[in-house]
């Protein structure tokens, strides 16, 4: 393999992609992308300055993002913004910015400009489809609405943010409609990933699923 090995972990909002992205990096000591956060932080900024949603405004405040990753944190203008992207609000906002073709363009190139050696794993809504169509390994997950909106509430309630469960399945059931009925890169199950429904299973049994895939198709493509 002469490009850094990808892979890409797709599913709507509150399926578990962020923790088994997150538990594969760190298992195989790749770097990580965390997509969404990327339309969050572009939608928290909008929020802030009370942009309207006028393409050319998005695109010019999309392409001067001041924003970094470190650790587990996220940062904006320098300002830890890491729990104030979770908030659903920005979730939705995120969903209206995102459907915008100049939007998703004006980051694309800084959404693989993160696929560095060792290797990238990477989640979002069109990683397999359209921001790495060539990636080594795809994954989609998916659950019902119910499910993963009760998934939500956990890690919401974990990090302090208190939330109703009947609006936050709103929301959630909201987004995915935008998400997947958007003209360009909706939420689609790339080709070639291997789909796996995690309702019925625990996060430990869901990672193990993906750690023996990507253990054997690495070994088959000749990587790790
Ligand atoms: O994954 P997360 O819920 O943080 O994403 C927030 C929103 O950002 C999604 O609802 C979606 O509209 C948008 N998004 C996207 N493409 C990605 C990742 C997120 O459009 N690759």
């Amino acid at each position: 393999m002469n490009h850094p090995p990808v892979i890409t972990i797709d599913g709507p909002s509150g399926v578990g992609k962020g923790t088994m992205a997150t538990m594969l990096a760190n298992t195989l000591g790749w770097h990580f992308l965390d997509s969404g956060a990327l339309y969050r932080l572009l939608a928290l900024k909008v929020l802030r300055v009370g942009a309207g949603l006028v393409p050319v405004q998005l695109v010019d405040i999309a392409k001067n993002l001041d924003i970094y990753f470190k650790d587990t944190r996220v940062y904006l203008d320098n300002e830890d913004v890491t729990e104030a992207i979770r908030q659903e609000e920005v979730g939705l906002a995120a969903s209206q910015t995102s459907a915008f073709p100049e939007v998703r363009q004006a980051l694309l190139e800084r959404q693989r400009a993160f696929a560095q050696a060792p290797g990238l794993v990477t989640d979002g809504r069109d990683m397999g489809s359209v921001v790495f169509p060539n990636a080594d390994v795809k994954f989609y997950l998916d659950a019902s609405p119910e499910i993963r909106a009760k998934r939500r509430e956990q890690q919401l309630k974990a990090s302090g943010i208190s939330v109703k469960f009947g609006d936050l399945l709103e929301d959630m059931q909201k987004r995915d409609r935008q998400d997947k009925s958007r003209l360009v890169a909706p939420l689609v199950v790339p080709q070639g990933a291997i789909e796996i429904d995690t309702g019925l299973l625990s996060k430990e049994q869901v990672f193990e699923k993906i750690l023996s895939e990507v253990k054997s198709r690495l070994r088959s493509n000749g990587g790790v």
